[in-house]
Parts: structure tokens; C-alpha cells; sequence
């Protein structure tokens, strides 16, 4: 199950991870009183949808005015957002968050997620945060690094700091970093998360570090011991035959066109399609 970024920041606060502040706006007057509660002087109008590349597809923008705030909130919401992640026919905005804007200096990349080969948590993280991994991946696999976590011992100080030194944060920074970091770990962790991806991390002209986008998967088994996290469910996000079918209990997965997949484990039932 995902979750829209406002929630994964919620959630990332309660686990002691620095977010900026914000609130989440479901009309254009909601979103111009946020940011008259946040106080300027710039704002960010972030489009909340379950698909990442928001800013490429024009659904985060900078604001320096409450009438621009106005003005961007109207563009943003209801638009049909399309990203790299929605396919061609894009993914409605039906909700804002407003957040205070933050000073970058540089942007970091950082996520946890179940790596299976090694049945272990990864943790990865690059110098080259704020673009899609996946181009840093293809360009420059180099300036990815990955620290896999013993299960037992959890993410260690010196593990953390690897993290830190290999990816060439400042030495002011360190602390921070391995203190984000261990209480990334923990929230996956607490969360029975599948994925927690910060894209960008940042690093402000004081060496603060701030977590910028919230990127949060969750294991669909584990659900039953988190109520509070399915209560973030948008159903409106999901696909509505995906949606009627988990009414049942039945793994469904709807493909282009009108082919969809009924079957017993939608990753391997995925994973044999693929390979046929
Ligand atoms: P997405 O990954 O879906 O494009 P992000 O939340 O990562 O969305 O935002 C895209 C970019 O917008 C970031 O890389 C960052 O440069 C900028 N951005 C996001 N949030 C803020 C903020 N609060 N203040 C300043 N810039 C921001
Ligand atoms: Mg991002």
C-alpha cells in the first residue's frame, strides 16, 4: 500500500526525522490559509499523488506571494498529472499539501527497502539526490552506494556514518546524518514498510539536513498490525478494479487495456507473466 507524501512526512515526524513544516489543503482556500498559517516568505504547492517525478510534471511549485499561492493552488488541483510514474494518462490531483520552502543547498538521496537476495534491509543513498535514481543508476551507477543492515543488530553508528562520509556529506553534518539515518531505519522498521525513500535529502547553507519528498510503501501482509496506516488508504489513488477485488481478498492486477491478472501471489504471478 502507498501513501501520499503529506502522510509519510506525518509519519517521519513521529519517528523524530526533521520534515519542514506544512499542511495539507483539499481546496484552493484550504491551501492559502496553510500558508497564511505557515508565514512566508516562500511556500511550495505540492501536488499529492501516489506517483513520484511531480516536479518534472509541474505539480511542485515555488510560491512567493499568497496570491501566488492562489494562483498555483487553482493550476495544481484537479490537473491531470502526468509523470513518469503515472503512464500517458496521468493521475488527477485531488489534493495539495502547502509547505514552508526550504533553503537547498545541496540534495542527497537516501531509501531503505527489502532486499530480497540478501534478505536483508538496504540502505542506499548517492550524492545525486533531487533527479530519478534510476537515471543516476543508468549514468552513474558509482555514485550509488548500498550498506546492507544486519536484522539483528539493526543500522550501527558506524554503518550510518559510512553512510554519510561515502555519499561526501560535510563533516558538520555527520551527526545529523547518522542520527536521520538510524531513525529511518527504525520507522521502516515499526512501520513494516516495503520502502521509504527520501528524494531529496537536504542539506541547507548551515548543514542542517531536512528530509524534502516522502516516498513510503507498505507490505499489504502486515497491514492488519497498523491500523493508523491504513487509515492513510486513498482509494481514489488505486485502480477500482484492484480496489473491488481486495474487497475479497483477491490479489488482482489490472494491466493496459483489458487484460487484468487474477492471481494467487501478485509478485510471482507477475514475475512468471514477465518471464513467459
Ligand atoms: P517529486 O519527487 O515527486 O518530483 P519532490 O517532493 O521531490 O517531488 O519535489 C521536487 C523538487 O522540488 C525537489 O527535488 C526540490 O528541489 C523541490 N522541493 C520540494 N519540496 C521543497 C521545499 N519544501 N522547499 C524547497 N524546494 C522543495
Ligand atoms: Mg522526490
Amino acid at each position: 500500500m502507498k501513501i501520499h507524501e503529506y502522510q509519510g512526512k506525518e509519519l517521519l515526524k513521529k519517528f523524530g526525522v526533521t520534515v519542514p513544516r506544512g499542511y495539507p489543503a483539499f481546496s484552493v482556500d484550504e491551501a492559502v490559509a496553510a500558508a497564511e498559517k505557515l508565514g512566508g516568505p516562500v511556500w511550495v504547492v505540492k501536488a499529492q499523488i501516489h506517483a513520484g517525478g511531480r516536479g518534472k510534471g509541474g505539480g511542485v511549485k515555488l510560491a512567493r506571494s499568497l496570491d501566488e499561492v492562489r494562483k498555483l493552488a487553482s493550476e495544481i488541483l484537479g490537473m491531470q498529472l502526468v509523470t513518469h510514474q503515472t503512464g500517458p494518462e496521468g493521475q488527477k490531483v485531488r489534493r495539495l499539501y502547502i509547505e514552508e520552502g526550504a533553503d537547498i543547498q545541496k540534495e542527497y538521496y537516501v531509501s531503505l527497502v527489502t532486499d530480497r537476495a540478501t534478505q536483508k534491509v538496504a540502505f542506499i543513498a548517492s550524492s545525486e539526490g533531487g533527479m530519478d535514481i534510476e537515471e543516476v543508476a543508468a549514468t552513474t551507477p558509482e555514485k550509488i552506494i548500498t550498506e546492507y543492515i544486519d536484522p539483528l543488530v539493526g543500522l550501527t553508528r558506524e554503518q550510518a556514518t559510512k553512510i554519510a562520509n561515502a555519499v561526501q556529506l560535510p563533516a558538520e553534518s555527520t551527526e545529523q546524518a547518522v542520527d536521520m539515518f538510524q531513525k529511518l531505519y527504525q520507522c521502516y522498521m515499526d512501520t513494516d514498510a516495503s520502502l521509504v525513500e527520501i528524494n531529496p535529502l537536504n542539506r541547507d547553507s548551515n548543514n542542517n539536513l531536512i528530509a524534502l519528498d516522502a516516498k513510503f510503501n507498505f507490505d499489504s501482509n502486515a497491514l492488519f498490525r497498523h491500523p493508523e496506516i491504513v487509515e492513510y488508504r486513498d482509494l481514489d489513488e488505486e485502480d477500482p478494479a484492484e480496489v473491488e477485488a481486495s474487497k475479497f481478498d483477491l490479489a488482482y492486477i489490472q494491466l493496459d487495456g483489458n487484460i487484468g491478472c487474477l492471481v494467487n501471489g501478485a509478485g510471482l504471478a507477475m514475475a512468471t507473466m514477465d518471464t513467459i
